[in-house]
């Protein structure tokens, strides 16, 4: 067998399963890209209802600026100049239901000034976050592709930081907060899927915000997923979709294929698992391929909550509204039996003209929550009851928005809402989680190993062995997984524009 013929089958066209078959493809190896839902992109999607196209996944993009960090990396997978970026003025806006307001502003000297100025008994605390933001601005990010050499100066980069970075990853958002007195501020910090992220986490968004490096691309996920979808087109990629991978089969303790769902095998020298995490070790593999290390990931790691969105197409023009709204309710909304939300975040989608013609307007909310069971049960039991249930909740954020902006309501020609069972219907992840694995105190920022005990000839990319997911987590491993397997194979890893030494 020489390397020519060498063939990777990859399980799953999310961001992270196109990322890995155009690097595979880059590096001269045959590809089969297989996706079980009829459209790639995995939670990086977008639908259409009458007029308006509804975004789930993209608020922002790590790499959006040709200067900055990972803007090099998105250009080995897709010409990035399909791609225009917007950038807000503000990354969010808290409000109350009596007209508080607090502006986070993208740029950090504006959003420093605004939280003095609505805040000046914080002072103290302000000026450390902001100084602890500006000292993120230059930092190199953990590439889990970079080799010992790129290691290293990643690692003298980051020396004088260290104390700092030591010291914001130990802490979660919540109780960062909680040395504020301002309720929005405390608020900012300590409400919604990332309070109990590091608070590391928010000040690197809040630094790659400030650098314009982390913008909206028009046409939101499904443009990026677009762009790499056509380099693996210009490729000679085959993306499969439509086709449930069944399990990861395995000869000699090495992966030799998959099998389909009907029957149908693929032979392959290597498996590339993109798909979820828990799944393609319990399910694809049966369990076999674990060791204590691997489950302890599953015991001691925290997954970031499903969610349910409500979405809405209004025949109203809302540009001089705010882009990302926050709303804190006088009263919370019961969103399942266990899931009560104080505030709501509403997206409005008036800077993307690809989500509805002038005049009208694509508004999103977006609900987490963590009993993705209530969901699934009540949907495959008591249909008619899923469905007043989606209604009910439908309502309320209407009526929350009603207040805000009146007569919305009257405006509002489409709704669309979707649960936790849709997001596992239409990607599989492990308890329909929106991004993996949580930046917590507890796992820092570190990637959890891709390969599995034992296993030979498999390894695994994307958002479940990155904790923080996200677009570049999917990126970044693809790049670490099709430089194992190039080390492997004994071929040189190729990015698009040079050959690096292995
Ligand atoms: C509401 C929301 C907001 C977000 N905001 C941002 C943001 O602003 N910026 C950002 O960078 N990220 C954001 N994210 C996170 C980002 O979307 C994800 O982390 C990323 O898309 C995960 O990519 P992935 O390829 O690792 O996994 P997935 O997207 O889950 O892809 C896995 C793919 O595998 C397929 N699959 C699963 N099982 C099988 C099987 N057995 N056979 C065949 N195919 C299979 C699935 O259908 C899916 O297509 C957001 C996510 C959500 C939900």
């Amino acid at each position: 067998m020489t390397w020519e013929t060498q063939k990777i089958a990859i399980v799953g066209a999310g961001v992270a399963g196109l990322c890995a078959a155009v690097y595979a493809r880059t590096c001269g190896f045959d590809v089969d890209l297989i996706e079980q839902h009829e459209t790639p992109g995995g939670l990086a999607t977008r639908w259409r209802r009458g007029d308006y196209a509804f975004e789930t996944c993209l608020h922002w993009l790590l790499g959006s600026n040709p200067d900055g960090r990972l803007h090099d990396m998105w250009d080995e997978v897709c010409d990035t100049d399909l791609l225009q970026f917007v950038y807000h003025e503000e990354f969010v806006r808290l409000e109350t239901e009596h007209s508080e307001v607090l502006r986070v502003f993208a740029d950090v000297d504006c959003l420093e000034r605004e939280f003095l100025r609505v805040a000046p008994e914080d002072a103290v605390e302000i000026r450390q976050f902001t100084a602890a933001v500006r000292h993120l601005t230059d930092l190199p990010l953990p590439d889990p592709s970079a080799d010992w050499i790129e290691r290293g100066w990643t690692m003298l980069r980051m020396l004088p930081e260290i104390p700092l970075l030591a010291r914001l990853s130990r802490l979660s958002a919540e109780s960062y907060g909680a040395r504020f007195t301002h309720p929005l501020l405390r608020r900012f910090f300590g409400e919604g899927p990332s309070a109990r992220m590091s608070v590391l986490a928010l000040a690197f968004s809040l630094a790659w915000q400030s650098q314009h490096n982390a913008g909206y691309p028009i046409g939101g996920s499904q443009a990026v997923i677009g762009a790499i979808a056509q380099r693996l087109g210009d490729l000679g990629g085959h993306l499969r979709c439509g086709a449930v991978v069944e399990r990861i089969l395995v000869e000699n303790d090495a992966a030799v294929g998959v099998q389909l769902a009907g029957g149908e095998t693929i032979r392959s020298d290597w498996v590339i698992s993109a798909a979820d995490g828990h799944a393609t070790i319990y399910q694809l593999l049966d369990g076999r391929y674990t060791d204590a290390s691997v489950e302890s990931v599953f015991d001691r790691y925290e997954s970031f909550p499903s969610y349910l969105q409500v979405s809405f197409g209004v025949a109203r023009d809302l540009s001089t509204e705010p882009g990302y709204l926050t709303i804190v309710l006088d009263a919370p909304i019961a969103i399942d039996p266990e899931t009560r939300l104080e505030q709501l975040s509403y997206r409005i989608f008036h800077y993307d003209p690809t989500c509805a013609i002038a005049g009208k307007t694509a508004v999103t909310c977006f609900l987490p929550t963590a009993n993705f069971g209530h969901w699934t049960a009540l949907r495959s039991t008591d249909p008619a009851r899923y469905h007043a249930e989606k209604a009910r909740i439908g309502e309320a954020v209407i009526a929350v928005l009603e207040r805000r902006i009146p007569g919305i309501r009257r405006a509002i020609e489409v709704i669309d809402i979707s649960t936790p069972a849709t997001v596992i219907r239409y990607t599989r992840n492990w308890k329909g989680s929106m991004q993996g694995w949580l930046i917590t105190p507890e796992t820092g920022l570190g990637a959890i190993p891709a390969t599995l005990p034992g296993l030979d000839r498999f390894i695994r990319v994307g958002q479940w062995i990155q904790p923080g997911g996200g677009l570049p987590s999917g990126l970044m491993t693809a790049r670490a997984a099709l430089k194992t397997i190039c080390r492997g194979a004994h071929v040189p890893f190729r990015n698009r524009t040079h050959t690096l030494e292995m």
